[in-house]
């Protein structure tokens, strides 16, 4: 299953984010999905609760934010309105050839995690 091993390398991402912090427990992860990563939301919140099922971070929520790819006319130099769920395949104005931009993010944003000593919220990563 291609999500697990998302799944997985999200949590070594979240893992590394908390070598500063031995002993916290992670409450929240939330990463970008783009949509030509080939990866569903849903497969990839469900591997994420299997894999850390009977684990200290079991109920860890995993945020997917979404991140649709988008198309632009280099000639013209605007952003065209895709279909959704469909490509454009030429520029309505001059004919051209269009750029695919974004819809490859992968990105681990933002650690949510307890302390063991104070219980106390805090973040692992920049707003
Ligand atoms: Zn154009």
């Amino acid at each position: 299953m291609h999500e697990l091993s998302i799944a997985q390398s999200i949590l070594a991402g979240t893992r590394t984010a908390l070598t500063p912090y031995p002993g916290a427990r992670v409450e929240r992860v939330r990463v970008a999905v783009g949509e030509l990563t080939a990866i569903e939301p849903e497969l990839l919140r469900f591997a994420w609760e299997a894999l850390l099922d009977g684990t200290p971070d079991a109920g860890c929520v995993l945020d997917v934010e979404w991140r649709p790819a988008r198309q632009s006319c280099p000639a013209c130099g605007v952003p065209r309105q895709r279909p959704e769920h469909g490509w454009l395949m030429v520029c309505e104005e001059c004919g051209g050839a269009l750029r695919i931009e974004g819809g490859q993010e992968l990105d681990l944003l933002q650690v949510s995690f307890v302390l063991p000593d104070d219980e106390e919220d805090a973040d692992g990563t920049d707003r």
